[in-house]
Protein backbone atom coordinates (compact mmCIF):
# COMPACT_ATOMS: atom_id res chain seq x y z
CA UNK A 1 0.00 0.00 0.00
CA UNK A 2 2.66 2.29 1.01
CA UNK A 3 4.47 1.41 -2.42
CA UNK A 4 1.38 2.47 -4.52
CA UNK A 5 0.93 5.83 -2.86
CA UNK A 6 4.76 6.84 -3.53
CA UNK A 7 3.66 5.50 -6.56
CA UNK A 8 1.01 7.62 -7.59
CA UNK A 9 3.24 10.80 -6.22
CA UNK A 10 6.44 10.14 -7.82
CA UNK A 11 5.83 7.59 -10.75
CA UNK A 12 8.56 5.54 -10.93
CA UNK A 13 11.51 7.11 -9.89
CA UNK A 14 11.99 7.85 -5.92
CA UNK A 15 14.69 9.32 -3.96
CA UNK A 16 15.88 8.98 -0.82
CA UNK A 17 18.74 10.01 1.55
CA UNK A 18 20.57 9.04 3.98
CA UNK A 19 22.81 10.69 6.50
CA UNK A 20 25.80 8.98 7.95
CA UNK A 21 26.26 9.28 11.81
CA UNK A 22 29.69 11.02 13.21
CA UNK A 23 32.67 8.40 13.78
CA UNK A 24 33.61 7.46 17.44
CA UNK A 25 35.30 10.76 18.68
CA UNK A 26 34.20 13.10 16.23
CA UNK A 27 32.08 14.79 18.67
CA UNK A 28 32.94 17.84 18.55
CA UNK A 29 32.57 18.30 14.59
CA UNK A 30 30.84 20.82 13.21
CA UNK A 31 28.00 19.58 11.33
CA UNK A 32 26.73 20.25 7.80
CA UNK A 33 23.61 19.49 8.42
CA UNK A 34 21.04 21.67 10.11
CA UNK A 35 17.87 20.05 10.50
CA UNK A 36 16.02 17.10 8.66
CA UNK A 37 12.13 16.98 8.89
CA UNK A 38 10.16 14.66 6.99
CA UNK A 39 11.39 14.87 3.31
CA UNK A 40 13.51 18.01 3.62
CA UNK A 41 17.01 18.27 4.33
CA UNK A 42 18.48 21.83 5.46
CA UNK A 43 22.18 22.16 5.14
CA UNK A 44 24.48 25.09 5.92
CA UNK A 45 26.73 26.24 3.20
CA UNK A 46 29.93 28.41 4.75
CA UNK A 47 30.62 31.73 3.02
CA UNK A 48 33.14 34.21 3.16
CA UNK A 49 31.33 36.51 5.95
CA UNK A 50 31.04 33.62 8.20
CA UNK A 51 27.70 33.44 8.91
CA UNK A 52 26.50 30.45 6.05
CA UNK A 53 23.49 29.92 3.84
CA UNK A 54 20.79 27.61 4.54
CA UNK A 55 19.66 25.40 1.28
CA UNK A 56 16.65 23.03 1.61
CA UNK A 57 16.65 20.36 -0.11
CA UNK A 58 13.28 17.81 -0.70
CA UNK A 59 13.51 13.69 -1.12
CA UNK A 60 10.80 10.91 -1.08
CA UNK A 61 12.54 10.18 2.53
CA UNK A 62 15.29 11.50 4.43
CA UNK A 63 17.32 9.18 6.86
CA UNK A 64 19.12 11.48 9.76
CA UNK A 65 22.50 9.84 11.40
CA UNK A 66 20.39 7.73 14.05
CA UNK A 67 18.53 5.47 11.24
CA UNK A 68 18.88 1.88 11.37
CA UNK A 69 19.54 -0.79 8.68
CA UNK A 70 16.34 -2.33 9.81
CA UNK A 71 14.29 1.06 9.97
CA UNK A 72 16.23 1.88 6.43
CA UNK A 73 15.18 -1.61 4.99
CA UNK A 74 11.30 -0.84 5.43
CA UNK A 75 10.83 1.81 3.29
CA UNK A 76 13.02 -0.13 0.79
CA UNK A 77 10.60 -3.11 1.49
CA UNK A 78 7.54 -2.86 -0.90
CA UNK A 79 10.04 -2.37 -3.31
CA UNK A 80 11.94 -4.89 -3.25
CA UNK A 81 8.97 -7.44 -2.75
CA UNK A 82 7.65 -6.24 -5.98
CA UNK A 83 10.00 -7.97 -7.59
CA UNK A 84 7.74 -11.19 -6.85
CA UNK A 85 5.02 -9.56 -8.81
CA UNK A 86 7.16 -9.66 -11.98
CA UNK A 87 8.16 -5.91 -11.62
CA UNK A 88 11.92 -4.75 -12.63
CA UNK A 89 13.86 -2.89 -9.93
CA UNK A 90 17.06 -0.92 -9.75
CA UNK A 91 18.09 0.05 -6.16
CA UNK A 92 21.39 2.73 -6.08
CA UNK A 93 23.66 3.69 -3.88
CA UNK A 94 25.31 7.09 -4.61
CA UNK A 95 27.30 9.89 -2.56
CA UNK A 96 31.23 10.62 -2.04
CA UNK A 97 33.34 7.31 -0.77
CA UNK A 98 32.89 7.71 2.78
CA UNK A 99 29.32 8.68 3.07
CA UNK A 100 28.23 5.07 4.49
CA UNK A 101 26.64 3.66 0.44
CA UNK A 102 28.91 0.43 1.41
CA UNK A 103 27.21 0.42 4.63
CA UNK A 104 23.66 0.92 3.92
CA UNK A 105 24.02 -2.09 0.71
CA UNK A 106 26.01 -4.19 2.50
CA UNK A 107 26.82 -3.55 6.37
CA UNK A 108 30.06 -2.72 8.27
CA UNK A 109 33.04 -4.70 8.21
CA UNK A 110 32.03 -7.24 10.24
CA UNK A 111 28.56 -7.99 9.79
CA UNK A 112 26.19 -8.83 12.30
CA UNK A 113 22.33 -9.58 11.98
CA UNK A 114 21.50 -5.95 13.11
CA UNK A 115 24.01 -4.37 11.02
CA UNK A 116 23.05 -6.01 7.63
CA UNK A 117 22.32 -4.19 4.85
CA UNK A 118 19.83 -4.30 1.93
CA UNK A 119 21.32 -6.96 -0.11
CA UNK A 120 21.25 -9.46 2.28
CA UNK A 121 17.30 -8.00 4.20
CA UNK A 122 16.17 -7.95 0.43
CA UNK A 123 17.31 -11.78 -0.38
CA UNK A 124 15.91 -13.04 3.20
CA UNK A 125 12.67 -11.38 2.65
CA UNK A 126 11.99 -12.56 -1.02
CA UNK A 127 12.63 -16.02 0.70
CA UNK A 128 9.85 -15.29 3.42
CA UNK A 129 7.63 -14.25 0.89
CA UNK A 130 7.93 -16.59 -1.46
CA UNK A 131 7.35 -19.02 1.18
CA UNK A 132 4.27 -17.81 2.23
CA UNK A 133 3.13 -18.06 -1.17
CA UNK A 134 4.21 -21.47 -1.97
CA UNK A 135 1.01 -22.56 -1.98
CA UNK A 136 0.17 -20.58 -5.06
CA UNK A 137 3.64 -19.87 -6.35
CA UNK A 138 6.85 -21.65 -6.94
CA UNK A 139 9.72 -19.33 -7.34
CA UNK A 140 13.04 -19.92 -8.49
CA UNK A 141 15.96 -17.27 -7.94
CA UNK A 142 19.35 -16.62 -8.81
CA UNK A 143 22.23 -14.39 -8.40
CA UNK A 144 24.86 -12.51 -10.69
CA UNK A 145 27.39 -10.46 -8.97
CA UNK A 146 29.71 -7.60 -11.70
CA UNK A 147 31.93 -5.01 -10.32
CA UNK A 148 32.53 -2.36 -13.79
CA UNK A 149 35.57 -0.62 -13.59
CA UNK A 150 36.77 1.47 -16.23
CA UNK A 151 33.66 0.55 -18.67
CA UNK A 152 34.98 -2.93 -17.99
CA UNK A 153 33.23 -5.35 -16.48
CA UNK A 154 33.82 -8.46 -14.48
CA UNK A 155 31.94 -11.61 -13.09
CA UNK A 156 32.84 -11.48 -9.34
CA UNK A 157 30.84 -14.71 -8.73
CA UNK A 158 33.76 -16.96 -10.60
CA UNK A 159 35.29 -19.67 -8.65
CA UNK A 160 37.94 -21.31 -10.95
CA UNK A 161 40.41 -18.51 -10.74
CA UNK A 162 40.18 -16.67 -14.36
CA UNK A 163 39.68 -13.63 -13.10
CA UNK A 164 42.72 -13.92 -11.18
CA UNK A 165 44.76 -14.05 -14.68
CA UNK A 166 42.21 -12.42 -17.12
CA UNK A 167 41.01 -9.57 -14.31
CA UNK A 168 38.43 -8.22 -16.52
CA UNK A 169 36.57 -9.51 -19.96
CA UNK A 170 35.51 -6.54 -22.56
CA UNK A 171 31.86 -6.75 -22.33
CA UNK A 172 30.45 -6.82 -25.83
CA UNK A 173 30.45 -3.63 -27.85
CA UNK A 174 26.76 -3.83 -28.83
CA UNK A 175 24.30 -3.76 -25.82
CA UNK A 176 22.94 -6.67 -23.94
CA UNK A 177 21.09 -9.32 -25.31
CA UNK A 178 17.83 -9.62 -24.17
CA UNK A 179 16.61 -13.48 -23.65
CA UNK A 180 13.12 -14.47 -22.88
CA UNK A 181 14.71 -17.05 -20.51
CA UNK A 182 16.55 -15.21 -18.76
CA UNK A 183 15.73 -11.57 -18.83
CA UNK A 184 17.83 -9.18 -19.64
CA UNK A 185 21.51 -10.83 -18.00
CA UNK A 186 25.13 -9.90 -18.65
CA UNK A 187 25.82 -13.10 -20.51
CA UNK A 188 28.87 -14.88 -19.40
CA UNK A 189 28.47 -13.43 -15.90
CA UNK A 190 28.05 -16.66 -13.48
CA UNK A 191 24.06 -16.87 -12.58
CA UNK A 192 23.81 -18.71 -9.52
CA UNK A 193 20.84 -20.23 -7.97
CA UNK A 194 19.91 -19.50 -3.99
CA UNK A 195 17.42 -20.80 -2.14
CA UNK A 196 18.40 -19.65 1.49
CA UNK A 197 20.10 -16.81 3.17
CA UNK A 198 23.03 -18.71 3.86
CA UNK A 199 23.46 -19.46 0.03
CA UNK A 200 23.58 -15.15 -0.04
CA UNK A 201 25.63 -15.00 2.54
CA UNK A 202 28.85 -17.46 0.96
CA UNK A 203 27.99 -16.08 -2.57
CA UNK A 204 28.54 -12.42 -1.45
CA UNK A 205 31.72 -13.36 0.70
CA UNK A 206 33.25 -14.84 -2.95
CA UNK A 207 31.96 -11.81 -4.73
CA UNK A 208 33.64 -9.44 -1.99
CA UNK A 209 36.77 -11.94 -2.03
CA UNK A 210 36.83 -11.76 -6.12
CA UNK A 211 36.70 -8.09 -5.99
CA UNK A 212 39.80 -7.77 -3.11
CA UNK A 213 41.84 -9.37 -5.75
CA UNK A 214 44.08 -7.03 -7.74
CA UNK A 215 42.74 -4.18 -4.71
CA UNK A 216 46.02 -2.84 -2.33
CA UNK A 217 45.93 -1.32 0.56
CA UNK A 218 47.17 2.28 -1.54
CA UNK A 219 45.07 1.06 -4.74
CA UNK A 220 41.24 0.33 -2.95
CA UNK A 221 39.45 -0.42 -6.03
CA UNK A 222 36.36 -0.78 -4.40
CA UNK A 223 35.75 2.75 -3.86
CA UNK A 224 36.54 3.29 -7.73
CA UNK A 225 34.51 0.81 -9.53
CA UNK A 226 30.60 0.09 -9.95
CA UNK A 227 29.45 -3.10 -8.17
CA UNK A 228 25.84 -4.82 -8.86
CA UNK A 229 24.28 -7.50 -6.83
CA UNK A 230 21.26 -8.86 -9.84
CA UNK A 231 18.50 -11.09 -8.36
CA UNK A 232 16.97 -12.95 -10.92
CA UNK A 233 13.63 -14.08 -9.51
CA UNK A 234 11.05 -16.23 -12.15
CA UNK A 235 7.67 -17.13 -10.32
CA UNK A 236 5.25 -20.19 -11.94
CA UNK A 237 2.01 -19.61 -11.04
CA UNK A 238 0.57 -23.48 -9.59
CA UNK A 239 -2.82 -23.44 -11.15
CA UNK A 240 -2.23 -21.39 -14.21
CA UNK A 241 1.08 -22.15 -14.86
CA UNK A 242 1.78 -19.00 -16.02
CA UNK A 243 5.44 -17.88 -15.77
CA UNK A 244 6.09 -14.20 -14.14
CA UNK A 245 9.84 -13.01 -14.22
CA UNK A 246 11.55 -10.03 -12.28
CA UNK A 247 14.80 -8.77 -11.28
CA UNK A 248 16.17 -6.48 -8.77
CA UNK A 249 20.06 -4.70 -9.07
CA UNK A 250 21.32 -3.58 -5.92
CA UNK A 251 24.11 -1.55 -7.61
CA UNK A 252 26.75 0.30 -4.50
CA UNK A 253 28.13 2.70 -7.16
CA UNK A 254 31.76 4.51 -6.91
CA UNK A 255 32.30 7.10 -4.77
CA UNK A 256 30.96 10.26 -6.40
CA UNK A 257 34.06 12.61 -5.31
CA UNK A 258 35.07 15.00 -7.91
CA UNK A 259 39.31 14.67 -8.36
CA UNK A 260 41.17 17.68 -8.81
CA UNK A 261 42.29 16.94 -12.42
CA UNK A 262 45.32 19.05 -11.69
CA UNK A 263 46.46 16.48 -9.24
CA UNK A 264 45.31 13.51 -10.82
CA UNK A 265 47.56 11.61 -13.34
CA UNK A 266 47.96 8.45 -15.44
CA UNK A 267 45.64 5.85 -13.89
CA UNK A 268 44.29 7.76 -11.42
CA UNK A 269 42.96 10.31 -13.91
CA UNK A 270 41.60 7.61 -16.44
CA UNK A 271 39.58 6.09 -13.35
CA UNK A 272 38.19 9.80 -12.55
CA UNK A 273 36.98 10.21 -15.51
CA UNK A 274 35.29 6.85 -16.26
CA UNK A 275 33.55 7.70 -13.05
CA UNK A 276 32.67 10.89 -14.02
CA UNK A 277 31.13 9.93 -17.42
CA UNK A 278 29.36 6.65 -15.96
CA UNK A 279 27.53 8.74 -13.32
CA UNK A 280 26.59 11.51 -15.37
CA UNK A 281 25.15 9.01 -17.88
CA UNK A 282 23.15 7.60 -15.49
CA UNK A 283 22.01 10.93 -13.94
CA UNK A 284 21.17 11.49 -17.32
CA UNK A 285 19.10 8.53 -18.23
CA UNK A 286 17.31 8.68 -14.58
CA UNK A 287 16.27 12.52 -15.14
CA UNK A 288 14.98 12.18 -19.00
CA UNK A 289 12.87 9.10 -17.54
CA UNK A 290 11.81 11.36 -14.53
CA UNK A 291 11.01 14.01 -17.27
CA UNK A 292 8.94 11.37 -19.26
CA UNK A 293 11.39 12.63 -22.30
CA UNK A 294 11.31 10.14 -25.21
CA UNK A 295 14.93 9.57 -26.00
CA UNK A 296 16.40 8.31 -23.18
CA UNK A 297 20.14 8.41 -23.61
CA UNK A 298 20.77 4.85 -22.47
CA UNK A 299 23.95 4.17 -24.79
CA UNK A 300 26.47 6.51 -22.94
CA UNK A 301 28.23 4.25 -20.19
CA UNK A 302 28.29 0.28 -19.54
CA UNK A 303 26.16 0.90 -16.29
CA UNK A 304 23.13 2.31 -18.07
CA UNK A 305 24.14 -0.10 -21.02
CA UNK A 306 23.54 -3.24 -18.50
CA UNK A 307 20.34 -1.65 -16.76
CA UNK A 308 18.43 -0.31 -19.75
CA UNK A 309 15.34 -2.85 -19.51
CA UNK A 310 15.53 -2.02 -15.33
CA UNK A 311 15.27 1.83 -16.01
CA UNK A 312 12.19 3.23 -17.86
CA UNK A 313 9.41 1.48 -18.59
CA UNK A 314 7.29 -0.55 -15.80
CA UNK A 315 10.69 -0.80 -13.67
CA UNK A 316 11.18 0.89 -10.21
CA UNK A 317 14.03 2.96 -9.62
CA UNK A 318 15.07 3.90 -5.93
CA UNK A 319 18.07 6.33 -6.27
CA UNK A 320 19.27 6.40 -2.74
CA UNK A 321 22.14 8.79 -2.03
CA UNK A 322 24.34 9.29 1.04
CA UNK A 323 26.17 12.49 2.79
CA UNK A 324 29.05 12.70 4.95
CA UNK A 325 28.08 14.71 7.84
CA UNK A 326 31.12 16.92 8.46
CA UNK A 327 31.04 20.91 7.21
CA UNK A 328 34.55 20.26 5.68
CA UNK A 329 32.58 17.73 3.16
CA UNK A 330 29.70 20.63 2.24
CA UNK A 331 31.12 21.16 -1.36
CA UNK A 332 30.69 16.84 -2.10
CA UNK A 333 27.14 16.83 0.28
CA UNK A 334 26.05 20.02 -1.80
CA UNK A 335 26.99 18.25 -5.27
CA UNK A 336 25.26 15.24 -4.58
CA UNK A 337 22.63 16.86 -3.30
CA UNK A 338 21.69 18.90 -6.53
CA UNK A 339 22.68 15.51 -8.23
CA UNK A 340 19.42 13.72 -6.56
CA UNK A 341 17.43 16.88 -6.78
CA UNK A 342 18.27 16.68 -10.65
CA UNK A 343 16.71 12.88 -10.86
CA UNK A 344 13.76 13.73 -8.41
P1 LIG B 1 31.27 4.29 1.21
O1 LIG B 1 30.91 2.91 0.80
O2 LIG B 1 30.29 5.33 0.75
O3 LIG B 1 32.68 4.67 0.83
P2 LIG B 1 31.19 3.18 3.86
O4 LIG B 1 29.87 2.48 3.80
O5 LIG B 1 32.40 2.36 3.71
O6 LIG B 1 31.21 4.38 2.80
O7 LIG B 1 31.21 4.03 5.21
C1 LIG B 1 32.38 4.63 5.72
C2 LIG B 1 32.52 4.25 7.18
O8 LIG B 1 31.42 4.75 7.95
C3 LIG B 1 32.54 2.76 7.41
O9 LIG B 1 33.42 2.47 8.46
C4 LIG B 1 31.10 2.45 7.80
O10 LIG B 1 31.01 1.27 8.57
C5 LIG B 1 30.71 3.69 8.58
N1 LIG B 1 29.28 3.99 8.43
C6 LIG B 1 28.68 4.42 7.30
N2 LIG B 1 27.37 4.63 7.49
C7 LIG B 1 27.12 4.32 8.77
C8 LIG B 1 25.93 4.31 9.58
N3 LIG B 1 24.73 4.69 9.08
N4 LIG B 1 26.05 3.92 10.86
C9 LIG B 1 27.25 3.56 11.36
N5 LIG B 1 28.40 3.54 10.67
C10 LIG B 1 28.34 3.90 9.39
MG1 LIG C 1 32.00 1.58 -0.39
Amino acid sequence: KLYNQVQDLKGSIRVYCRVRPFFPGQSNHLSAVENIEDGTITVNIPSKNGKGRRSSFNFNKVFGPSATQAEVFVDMQPLVRSVLDGYNVCIFAYGQTGSGKTYTMTGPKEITDKSQGVNYRALSDLFLIADQRRDTFHYDVSVQMIEIYNEQVRDLLVTDGTNKRYPFYQLFDSPLVFSSQKGLSVPDASMVPVSSTIDVIELMNLGQRNRAVGATAVNDRSSRSHSCLTVHVQGRDLTSGAILRGCMHLVDLAGSERVDKSEATGDRLKEAQHINKSLSALGDVIASLAQKNSHVPYRNSKLTQLLQDSLGGQAKTLMFVHISPESDAIGETVSTLKFAERVA
